[in-house]
């Protein structure tokens, strides 16, 4: 069924529990910790995938109570981005969470999250330079405050995020080291789909023929990643060889391509020694999709 929303009392959907208000969820989630459950939590966008679920999963394992947030944060979104047509299927994502033994959803309307006369902003001044940060301003502070929001309603002891925002997983873990934020941060694999295409919400975008044209960035990382595992450890040569993919795709309208430390994000020397990541941005026609390999 379609779930109904309430601010004063939580709803079950899909045999889980459903809370809107952040006052209600952090005094939810006082009481758990006060039982002495250990908390596991998930934040996301919703309009779940695989993705999404290998993370709940991974939380499963990890904790007493599961917590998943599905929140399209406003405030990580440019003007001219995609925010008013983001994909949502509330019922859809409840099924899906429940199959990975979700316990509760905490689903805020944006005016709960960010009430009239809010100010804050959390910035990571270095991490979030660079990369998307160039692309898109402001961002990461809007990823970066909204998650320790989310920290601050949840009080979870285990975090879990997908490598598949690298930065942003980077960002994150800086904020949690800084702050000395009592929570454990966990970075899980990218799930990719059967074609190699890394799993996104915003795959839903594309139209047949651009979920073609998608599989050019992982085939762009795969192809360096087989010149890596052949011995090339120049950094330049590797980036040659996934350039040379992309340039047999000219419908990838490519932001960047670059490789980095994979712990810090540095710019790594010309001859790679260190874990590296490469990382790609574009846009597939109005859609903008982002990849990267370890
Ligand atoms: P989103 O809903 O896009 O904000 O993503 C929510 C969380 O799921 C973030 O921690 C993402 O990194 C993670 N995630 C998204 N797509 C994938 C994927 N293909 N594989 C692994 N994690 C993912």
């Amino acid at each position: 069924g379609i779930p109904t929303m309430n601010t004063t009392s939580p709803t079950i959907q899909h045999g889980i529990e459903i809370i809107e208000s952040p006052a209600l969820l952090q005094q939810r989630m006082l009481q758990a910790r006060a039982k002495g459950q250990r908390i596991a939590f998930v934040p996301t966008m919703g309009y779940l995938h695989e993705g999404h679920v290998s993370l709940l999963r991974a939380g499963r394992a990890r904790g007493d109570l599961l917590v998943l947030s599905i929140f399209v944060n406003p405030m990580q979104f440019g003007a001219s981005e995609d925010l008013s047509r983001y994909p949502r299927d509330l019922d859809g994502d409840l099924a899906k969470a429940a199959t990975a033994g979700t316990d509760l959803a905490f689903c805020p309307q944006p005016e709960a999250m960010y009430p009239v006369g809010f100010q804050t902003r959390v910035e990571v001044t270095e991490v979030q330079k660079g990369l998307c940060g160039d692309y898109r301003p402001g961002h990461f502070a809007g990823v970066a405050t909204v998650v320790l929001k989310l920290i601050n309603l949840v009080q979870p002891h285990v975090l879990l995020l997908g490598e598949k925002d690298y930065q942003q997983l980077q960002v994150i873990r800086r904020m949690v080291r800084d702050l000395a934020l009592p929570v454990e941060v966990l970075g899980c694999p990218l799930i990719r789909d059967h074609d190699g295409v890394a799993l996104s919400s915003r795959n839903a975008y594309l139209s047949p023929s651009e979920r073609e044209q998608a599989r050019s960035l992982s085939q762009a990382l795969f192809a360096a990643r087989a010149a890596f595992a052949a011995g090339e450890r120049r950094r330049d040569a590797l980036l040659d060889v996934a350039r040379s993919v992309l340039a047999a795709q000219p419908a990838l309208r490519l932001e960047y391509l670059e490789l980095r430390d994979a712990s810090d994000l540095t710019p790594p020397p010309a001859t790679l020694n260190d874990p590296v990541v490469l990382l790609i941005a574009g846009y597939i026609g109005r859609t903008r999709l982002i990849d990267n390999l370890l």
